[in-house]
């Protein structure tokens, strides 16, 4: 592949260099989606490539609290594994609260 970049002319060799940096940025988000990272994983994708991807495993995943249990769940999940609740209406019903809280501060 190295051979084939260098055979390239100067612009060529830029677009597909860029090329390349987008494609493993997006295949990076990709995989940080799974890990509530898809900016992270992006970044560290079009970076430094497979071994970016890598990295991403290897760094922790977003995860939230439950506002019931206080266990570690994803916000995409349906319901808190340790305590079965319905996690997308705590997450929701908490940041309404949030912002009644903040609302009411600002007054
Ligand atoms: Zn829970």
């Amino acid at each position: 592949m190295i051979d084939a970049l260098l055979a390239l002319d100067a612009t060529w060799r830029l677009i597909a260099v860029t090329g390349l940096m987008l494609l493993f940025g997006l295949f990076g988000a990709f995989l940080g989606s799974f890990r509530n990272r898809k900016l992270l994983g992006a970044l560290l994708g079009a970076l430094l490539g497979p071994v970016g991807w890598l990295l991403l495993f290897l760094i922790q995943p977003a995860y939230v609290p439950c506002p019931e249990c206080n266990a570690r769940a994803h916000p995409r999940w349906a319901r808190c594994p340790a305590c079965q609740c319905d996690l997308q209406r705590a997450l929701q019903r908490v940041s309404s609260a949030q912002q009644r809280a903040a609302r009411a501060d600002w007054r």
